[in-house]
């Protein structure tokens, strides 16, 4: 890919976006104003930075998605109306939850974290989970066996595999990397009406979301989700009351989870070890033999 189109075209939406950013966080809103310069240097992943106590539930980030990528659009139901737990799934790369916590009714967007070393990447024989050089965990079709090991090693329960289909292909947020290519906002973080989604660099997003909290001591638990969980992820979470009220784990601990994976993939025994060029190749067939194959992501 073209990585300078990239980096140059994230800037200017950055400028643009700007331009209509609160004063108290100007250069901030949606975009993170040093984003384009920081990457350009090639130090930071790319990364989200979600704010639930922004958050209407308003489930806009849930149809831009659906638009973009040609999944089923959601209806979105009124407020509470909204199930506390649905998961992601092959029609539905992103969802919003609600959850009742001590401080009232909090929505929470869920979708692929981007792991910082992404455990569903370091499990996939044939590297068709891929950490991209600019952040985005992506799946590449035409490298997929179907052996799953994705699935099983995400400690977020993320990819999905679409069992019905006789060309399944794995499904989950790709953090618009399509559209990060063109130099666009990830599409749910365009729709969001309350700048409840920031886009930048990492690193940007740390210092907004620690602003935020300086700011903010009584709004805020002073923790951002994913600065440590599973290693680091590049979806970062604020929050008002403790992130287990709101749906996420607080047990994966701070080690990688690639580290975790290798363990994993030791205890395996060796006849399912032999199954990947096997699987590879009846992939490989069923792709052929399969009518209107549609590909993959990458
Ligand atoms: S959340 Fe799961 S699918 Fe997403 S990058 Fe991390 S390990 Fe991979
Ligand atoms: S970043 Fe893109 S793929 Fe991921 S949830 Fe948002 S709109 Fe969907
Ligand atoms: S679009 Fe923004 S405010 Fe609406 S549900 Fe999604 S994250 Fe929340």
């Amino acid at each position: 890919m073209n990585r300078r189109r990239f980096l140059g075209l994230a800037g200017a939406a950055a400028a643009v976006t700007a331009l209509s950013a609160s004063p108290a966080e100007a250069g901030k809103a949606k975009t993170g104003g040093k984003a384009a310069a920081a990457a350009k240097k090639n130090e930071e992943f790319v990364a989200i930075l979600v704010d639930t106590t922004r958050c209407i539930g308003c489930r806009e980030c849930e149809v831009a998605c659906a638009e973009v990528h040609g999944l089923p659009v959601p209806v979105p139901a009124k407020d509470g109306a909204l199930a506390a737990h649905r998961d992601t799934s092959t029609d539905h790369w992103t969802v919003v939850n609600r959850f009742e916590t001590d401080k009232g009714t909090v929505f929470v967007k869920k979708q692929c974290m981007h792991c910082g070393q992404p455990a569903c990447a370091a499990a996939c024989p044939t590297n068709a989970m891929e950490k991209t050089h600019e952040g985005p965990v992506i799946w590449h079709g035409d490298r997929c066996m179907g052996c799953r090991y994705c699935m099983m090693a995400c400690p977020f329960d993320i990819p999905k595999f679409e069992y019905n289909s006789p060309n399944p292909r794995i499904r989950k947020c790709i953090m618009c990397y399509d559209r990060l290519q063109e130099g666009k906002l990830p599409a749910c973080v365009e729709a969001c009406p309350r700048d409840a989604l920031t886009f930048g660099t990492k690193k940007e997003l740390m210092e907004i979301a620690r602003e935020r909290i300086y700011n903010n001591p009584d709004e805020y638990v002073h923790h951002i989700y994913g600065e440590f969980e599973a290693g680091g992820t590049d979806w970062l979470y604020l929050s008002a009351v403790p992130f287990t009220q709101i749906g996420f784990r607080e047990d994966l601990g701070t080690d990688t989870y690639p580290d975790y994976t290798r363990e994993f993939l030791y205890s395996v025994p060796l006849v399912f070890l032999g199954f990947p060029p096997l699987l590879y190749g009846l992939s490989e067939l069923t792709k052929r033999s399969g009518e209107g194959s549609e590909g993959g992501e990458g």
